[in-house]
């Protein structure tokens, strides 16, 4: 007897990734915003470079890693192979004065930072979406300054008050995001939020959009696979979007 044929279609990156585009922008006609507004991050993690290239290829150029050392093997053969796409010359988009958006390749740290690999991370990332403390703060000031690299930064706000998640709690919120300008020079351009898994994510959603408007703050990270147009409705300005894209994680 012949086995029968594997039924099951092999995963076509560019198309999932036209699928998602399509999806923001459509939330975003919904919501009244201009889809520009809205930067795409492709969550590469645990994906090799074969599977990212064809990404690249269809035209995505903004990516998220949550491991500086797997980014820092990953990620650099790639931002030589693509430095053609990066606008001018070497990669700007990281230098102080730099605009953020010059149409290269873009890597944003998505993940928990040690304070001990800031120095790798501010190397390596033109965005970081997970301050989350003093100490973390020290560091990053320390690269920045050294490096002369300004990545764009993202207070992480623990909006669930999870014991076991990283991020400021939403009523520490306004002192932290003051201390990082006034004790460390740094200014955070936005808010980050991961609604606990069980919970609805809109009110998260919500209350981070409330803490950066009380601040000043124009940049929202939230949205994943599951709720990223749900989160451009609610005001996001970078959904984070791994499994939708590249397929489910091994
Ligand atoms: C993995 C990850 C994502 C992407 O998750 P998907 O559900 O695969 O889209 C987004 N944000 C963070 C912080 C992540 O760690």
């Amino acid at each position: 007897m012949n086995a029968p044929e594997p039924t099951t279609h092999p995963h076509n990156p560019a198309a999932a990734l036209a699928a998602v585009t399509q999806e923001i922008a459509a939330a975003c006609r919904d919501a009244g915003r201009d889809p520009g507004e809205v930067t795409l991050v492709a969550v590469s993690k645990t994906f090799g470079i074969d599977a990212i290239e064809p990404v690249i290829a269809a035209g995505q150029h903004v990516f998220g890693e949550n491991r500086v050392q797997e980014a820092a093997v990953k990620w650099p053969p790639l931002l030589e192979r693509y430095s053609s796409i990066q606008g001018t010359g070497p990669r700007t988009g990281g230098l102080k004065n730099a605009g953020p958006e010059d149409g290269g390749l873009k890597l944003h740290m998505i993940g928990a930072l040690q304070s001990n690999k800031a120095r790798d991370a501010v190397r390596l990332f033109d965005a970081i979406h997970t301050v989350d403390r003093a100490s973390l703060c020290a560091a990053l000031a320390r690269e920045i300054d050294r490096q002369n690299r300004a990545p764009l930064l993202f207070a992480e706000i623990n909006t669930g008050a999870e014991a076991q998640k990283a991020g400021i709690l939403p009523e520490a919120a306004d002192a932290f995001i003051a201390a990082c300008r006034t004790d460390y020079g740094l200014t955070i351009a936005g808010l980050m939020c991961i609604p606990p898994v069980d919970d609805p994510p809109v009110p998260h959603f919500a209350l981070t959009a409330k803490i950066a408007r009380r601040n000043g703050l124009s940049l929202l990270s939230m949205g994943m696979s599951a709720d990223f147009a749900l989160a451009v409705r609610f005001g996001a300005t970078h959904v984070r979007v791994g499994s939708a894209i590249f397929g489910q994680r091994g």
